[in-house]
């Protein structure tokens, strides 16, 4: 359902992604792991274009996009199809929770207002946050931001979502509360491919696990071959630094 092909990307003449492909079919949780500058960051900016890959080419559904030729109505089709929780979370400070999950819906999905604001409402009851719609993002804690971004992502039901290192930014004791809103997400069946630290959400919520290192993909399994029973000594040499 969602196809990466030779995915490349240069900043300048540094390669930092060095031919990447990676399958997802429909529900399916890829979480990808690697040291810090392995590429995991612009690998997933560019699956949604907010870096300019140099050549590749990403299927989702049935539109397929070639990276380096591509219109800005394409990428606009394809960005429909994706949400993005970002570390930072990325909320608009001027606007309450609720216009943060209701602008992509209206401005970019051609939502009413109305109807966008029963899916947010519906939203907020989900994560917990009911109470909290009309709160700006200063007045809420880094998880409960978080959880704004991910109703945000989710609000249009995308067919994958993307996750860049969700819980990096927070306190230890706010980590839980935005791996379980990621749990409940799953559950509803979307794509998801996380960037993250978090080694035991990988182990217990991944289908698969893919580490990367120096730009490409070293090893892939199921959580529990990369975790118990790792091949590559790159693979090895990572993990042991968690355990
Ligand atoms: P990771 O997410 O695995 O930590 P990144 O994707 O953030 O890795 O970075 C991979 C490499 O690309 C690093 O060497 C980083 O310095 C470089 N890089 C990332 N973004 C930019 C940029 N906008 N301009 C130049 N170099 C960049």
């Amino acid at each position: 359902m969602i196809e990466v092909k030779n995915l490349h990307k240069s900043f300048n003449d540094n390669e930092v992604i060095k031919g990447v492909d990676l399958s997802l079919n429909e529900g399916e949780v890829v979480t990808i792991l690697g040291p810090s500058g392995s590429g995991k960051t612009t690998f997933l900016r560019c699956l949604n274009f907010l870096e300019t890959a140099d050549l590749g080419s990403i299927k989702v559904n049935d539109q397929i996009v070639e990276f380096g030729q591509t219109s800005a109505n394409e990428i606009l089709q394809l960005r429909r199809k994706m949400g993005m929780v970002f570390q930072n979370y990325a909320l608009f400070l001027n606007k309450t929770a609720k216009q943060n999950i209701m602008e992509p819906m209206v401005l970019v999905h051609g939502y009413s207002v109305e109807k966008a604001e029963h899916r947010a409402n519906e939203l907020l009851e989900s994560i917990g946050l009911s109470e909290h719609g009309d709160y700006y993002p200063s007045q809420l804690s880094g998880g409960q931001k978080q959880r704004i971004g991910i109703a945000r992502a989710i609000a249009t039901r995308p067919t994958v979502l993307l996750f860049d290192e969700p819980t990096a930014a927070l306190d230890p004791e706010l980590v839980g509360e935005v791996l379980k809103v990621m749990k409940a997400v799953k559950n509803t069946g979307v794509a998801m491919i996380v960037v993250t630290h978090e080694m035991q959400f990988a182990y217990e919520v991944s289908d698969r696990v893919i580490f990367m290192s120096d730009g490409r993909i070293v090893e892939e399994g199921t959580p529990h071959q990369i975790f118990e029973e790792p091949q590559e000594a790159r693979t090895k040499a990572f993990l042991s630094r968690f355990t």
